[in-house]
């Protein structure tokens, strides 16, 4: 079991495509799966922001994947891991079980910088982990977490993930210039560790 994490824009698709191209250069049978909130760049690819891309299979849930995965597949890639619920660990365990290689890749943290869904466990389950780091835009240092701006401006901490007729982006920053003002009011949340 693989996993690649690291902020947006840091390379992870472009990593995934990687790996999967190299397997079909060892003719290993290939699927890529992705959850279809993620469409992106159309529903029937995984596509790196520099443009490289890959067939894949968009599915609704992680149990999906176990029931879409053809039994000559003997790679397995799930790409936007991070939007998986819980269960996306125990399909990934039993693949691995079954024989197969499994490289997941997605955020490791949210833009409030919170570790991410399901990726925490994977983290501690993979054998192989990658963590990949984007530039900075601010200051041009390592970008390890993902700024989300909303209508020009830091979105808060307590803003939802969805929010209805905004003006969205993300932006890749680093840890000092990653923005997460909190709503004044809100009860700020106690962290543990950094
Ligand atoms: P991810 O899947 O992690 O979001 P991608 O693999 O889709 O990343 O895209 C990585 C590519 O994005 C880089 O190779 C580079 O061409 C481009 N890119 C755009 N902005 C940045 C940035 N701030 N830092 C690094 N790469 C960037
Ligand atoms: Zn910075």
């Amino acid at each position: 079991m693989e996993l690649v994490v690291g902020s947006m824009f840091s390379g992870k698709s472009e990593e995934l495509i990687r790996r999967v191209k190299r397997s079909v250069i060892a003719r290993r049978a290939v699927q890529v799966f992705k959850p279809t909130i993620d469409d992106r760049y159309g529903a029937l690819v995984v596509r790196s922001h520099d443009g490289d891309s890959f067939v894949a299979v968009p599915v609704r849930s992680s149990g999906e994947i176990l029931s879409r995965c053809e039994p000559e597949t003997m790679v397995v890639a799930i790409d936007e891991v991070q939007f998986f619920d819980a269960h996306v660990v125990d399909v990934c365990r039993t693949l691995v079980q079954r024989g197969r290689r499994v490289i997941c890749a997605g955020l490791d943290l949210d833009f409030r910088g919170e570790p991410f869904g399901p990726v925490p466990a994977l983290l501690a389950l993979a054998e192989k982990v990658d963590k990949l780091q984007a530039i900075c835009v601010v200051c041009g240092e390592a970008g390890t977490r993902t700024q989300r701006i909303v209508n020009g401006v830091p979105a808060y901490y307590e803003d939802p993930v969805i929010m209805i007729g905004a003006q969205e982006s993300y932006e890749a920053r680093c840890r000092t210039c990653h923005q997460v003002p909190h709503r004044t009011g809100a009860a700020v949340p106690v962290r543990t560790g950094t």
